[in-house]
C-alpha cells in the first residue's frame, strides 16, 4: 500500500497547504466558511471582492470573456473594463490566467437522495481503477471517526474501474480491507447492486437476522434480498437526523468542489422501510428536513430547489391532490425554493391516471417534469402534456421532459409549441452501448427548444458536471466506445445548458446562470482551462475557487491574494 500512504500523504500536505484566499481574507476554510454563512444576505461582507487577470466565460448573450469581475453584497457588481484602483474595503484575487464560470447549475439530480445516505457517503465517481477507489476509501476512512461506516450507494458503475479488454468487477473483500481495515465498508452499484463490503462489514451484515448473505469475496448480490436488506440494515442502524444534517452538509460541499452551486432536486421512490427499497427510495415527506434545518441555521453551503415527486396509482390521485392543495410553489428564498412536480407526477403503466394528474398540475399552475426513458414514453407523455393545455394553458409553466434518450424531431417540436424543454443528461456515461444511448444533444440544441443539462446523479448517474460534458462532447462512455454517433455537442454548447440555459427551468434566468452585474455571485474558479484540456483530462477538472452568493464556500488553497 505504499502508494497509497503517497497519495494521502499528498493529500494531507494540499490540505494543510490550503486555505490561501480565505486565510488571507479571513473567514476559516472550507465547511466553516460555509457554517458561516448566516443565510440570507447576512453574513456577507459589505466589501468589494475583485477578481483580476482571469479568462473569465460570463456565459452572457454575447459569450463575453473578461479579465475581471467585482462583487458587492452577494452580487456581481461589475464584470469587465479596467481593474479597480486598490483601496480600503476591496480584497482583489489574481487568478493567474485561471478560466472561471458560472456557478454549474444540476438541472435534475438527486442531491437530496445522496444528502440522506447511511454512513459516510463516498462518491466513487471519479474513480478510474481499483487503486483509485482503494485510495478514496483510505482518504476518507482517515477522515472520519474511527469506526464509522465508509459507504458508497450509487453514482458509479464497474465499467468505469477497467479497461475495455478487461472483465469490469467490484472491488473484493481483501482489497476494500487493505484500504480500509478499520471501518466497515459498503459499497452498492446502481438501485440495487451488485455491492461489495469488506471483513468489518461482512460481520455486520451476517450478524443481522436473517443474515444478508455475502460471498467470501465480499460480494453482495445484485436484488432485494441481498443488497436491499444490506442497504436497509444499515439505513435502520445508521440514520439519525444528525447524521442526516451531516450527509446533506458532505453532499452539498462535494458538488462544491466540483463547481455545482444549485441543485433542482427531482425526488425519490417512496420508500417502505422494506428490503425492496433502494438507493432511490427515501421518505418523500421528511427527507428534506435535514436540509431545511441547515438553512434554517444558516449552514446550507449551496442553492436547492426541490420538486416533489408522486407516483399515484387511481385516477383520485390521492397524494397529488394533496400536495397541490396545501404545498406552496416556488416558495422559499435563493437558497431553498420549492420547484415543481416531478420528476413523475403519476404511476406507471397501462392505467396511469398521467393525463388526469397533468390536467390537475396545470389547473394548479404548477410546473411538471417527467422523465423519459423509452422508445415511446415520451409520446404519452407529450400527448398528455397536450391534452391538459387544451384544457387549462401551460405555455408559460415551463413544463419539461428529462432525459429522453430516443426522442425524435417531431416530438421536439410537439413539446416546444406548449412552451415546453427538455432536460439532458450523460448518464449513458457509465454503462450506455450504441444500441441504449442519446440523448440526440446535436438534434435538440439546434432545433431551439429551451433545453439544460443535468446529471442525473446520484444513483445511475455520476453528479460530477465533468463526466456528464465529456460524454456529450465526445459520445465516449466510461471504457470509452463510441455510443452516440453524430450527436456531440460543443464544449461551449455544453457549458451555457449547465449554466445560462439552466436558469429558466429554475425560473430564475434572471438571477443566475451568468456573469452579468446585478446576478447573484456564483461562481467557480476551475483547476484546468475547460476550453482546451484533452478529453480524457477534462474528467479531472476541479474547482478551485466556489463561490455562492459572493461568499466562498469551496477553497483548494491554491489561489492567493493579488
Ligand atoms: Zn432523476
Amino acid at each position: 500500500m505504499a502508494k497509497q500512504n503517497g497519495l494521502s500523504r499528498r493529500r494531507l500536505l494540499r490540505a494543510s497547504a490550503g486555505a490561501g484566499v480565505l486565510a488571507a481574507l479571513g473567514p476559516p476554510a472550507g465547511r466553516a466558511a460555509a457554517e458561516q454563512r448566516a443565510g440570507g444576505v447576512a453574513g456577507r461582507t459589505t466589501e468589494e471582492l475583485v477578481f483580476v487577470n482571469g479568462r473569465i466565460h460570463t456565459m452572457d448573450g454575447n459569450n463575453t470573456i473578461a479579465n475581471t469581475v467585482s462583487i458587492r453584497n452577494g452580487r456581481f457588481s461589475a464584470v469587465g473594463g479596467g481593474v479597480p484602483v486598490r483601496g480600503p474595503g476591496i480584497r482583489m484575487i489574481d487568478l493567474r490566467g485561471r478560466t472561471a464560470v458560472p456557478g454549474i447549475i444540476d438541472n435534475h439530480n438527486h442531491i437530496v437522495l445522496m444528502g440522506n445516505r447511511p454512513g459516510y457517503h463516498t462518491p466513487l465517481e471519479h474513480t478510474s481503477s481499483i487503486i483509485d477507489v482503494q485510495e478514496t476509501i483510505a482518504a476518507r476512512a482517515k477522515a472520519i471517526p474511527r469506526g464509522a461506516w465508509v459507504t458508497t450507494i450509487g453514482g458509479f458503475h464497474r465499467n468505469q474501474l477497467f479497461s475495455r479488454d478487461q472483465n469490469p468487477r467490484l472491488p473484493t473483500l481483501v482489497e476494500l480491507d487493505m484500504a480500509a481495515p478499520d471501518h466497515p465498508v459498503y459499497i452498492s452499484e446502481s438501485f440495487m447492486g451488485p455491492s461489495a463490503t469488506n471483513s468489518l462489514g461482512k460481520r455486520f451484515f451476517e450478524r443481522q437476522t436473517p443474515p444478508v448473505p455475502v460471498g467470501d469475496d465480499g460480494s453482495i448480490a445484485i436484488g432485494s434480498q441481498s443488497t436491499g436488506r444490506a442497504t436497509l440494515a444499515l439505513r435502520q442502524t445508521l440514520l439519525t437526523f444528525e447524521q442526516r444534517k451531516r450527509g446533506a452538509i458532505d453532499a452539498m460541499t462535494y458538488g462544491l468542489g466540483l463547481g455545482v452551486t444549485t441543485h433542482l432536486d427531482q425526488g425519490a421512490f417512496q420508500a417502505a422501510n422494506a428490503p425492496t427499497d433502494g438507493a432511490a427510495h427515501e421518505d418523500n415527506y421528511t427527507m428534506h428536513m435535514p436540509f431545511l434545518a441547515l438553512r434554517d441555521e444558516g449552514k446550507l453551503p449551496a442553492r436547492l430547489r426541490i420538486n416533489f415527486l408522486h407516483q399515484d396509482s387511481t385516477p383520485d390521485l390521492p397524494t397529488l391532490t394533496e400536495r397541490l392543495k396545501n404545498s406552496f410553489k416556488f416558495f422559499g428564498d435563493d437558497i431553498v425554493r420549492t420547484g415543481g412536480i416531478g420528476e413523475f407526477i403519476a404511476g406507471f403503466g397501462p392505467s396511469s391516471p398521467f393525463v388526469e394528474a397533468a390536467k390537475r398540475v396545470a389547473r394548479a399552475g404548477w410546473r411538471a417534469e417527467v422523465h423519459s426513458l423509452s422508445a415511446t414514453d415520451f409520446q404519452q407523455e407529450i400527448q398528455g402534456y397536450e391534452a391538459a393545455h387544451a384544457e387549462f394553458a401551460i405555455s408559460d409553466l415551463r413544463w419539461v421532459i428529462a432525459h429522453a434518450p430516443f426522442i425524435t424531431e417531431p416530438w421536439v417540436n410537439r413539446l416546444k409549441a406548449l412552451g415546453g424543454g427538455l432536460s439532458l443528461t450523460g448518464w449513458r456515461y457509465l454503462a450506455g452501448t450504441p444500441e441504449q444511448n442519446g440523448p440526440p444533444f446535436r438534434i435538440i440544441v439546434d432545433n431551439g427548444i429551451h433545453v439544460g443539462m443535468s446529471s442525473d446523479g446520484m444513483q445511475i448517474a455520476p453528479m460530477n458536471q465533468v463526466l456528464n460534458i465529456y460524454y456529450s462532447t465526445t459520445g465516449l462512455n466510461a471504457r470509452q466506445v463510441l455510443i452516440n454517433v453524430g450527436q456531440q455537442i460543443t464544449r461551449e454548447e455544453v457549458l451555457r445548458l449547465f449554466t445560462a440555459s439552466n436558469g429558466w427551468f429554475l425560473r430564475e434566468e434572471d438571477q443566475i446562470g451568468t456573469i452579468e452585474p446585478g446576478k447573484l455571485a456564483d461562481l467557480v474558479v476551475l483547476s484546468d482551462d475547460y476550453f482546451t484540456v484533452a478529453d480524457e483530462k477534462m474528467k479531472k477538472i476541479r474547482s478551485v475557487l466556489t463561490l455562492v452568493g459572493g461568499t466562498i464556500v469551496h477553497d483548494a488553497g491554491i489561489l492567493q491574494p493579488a
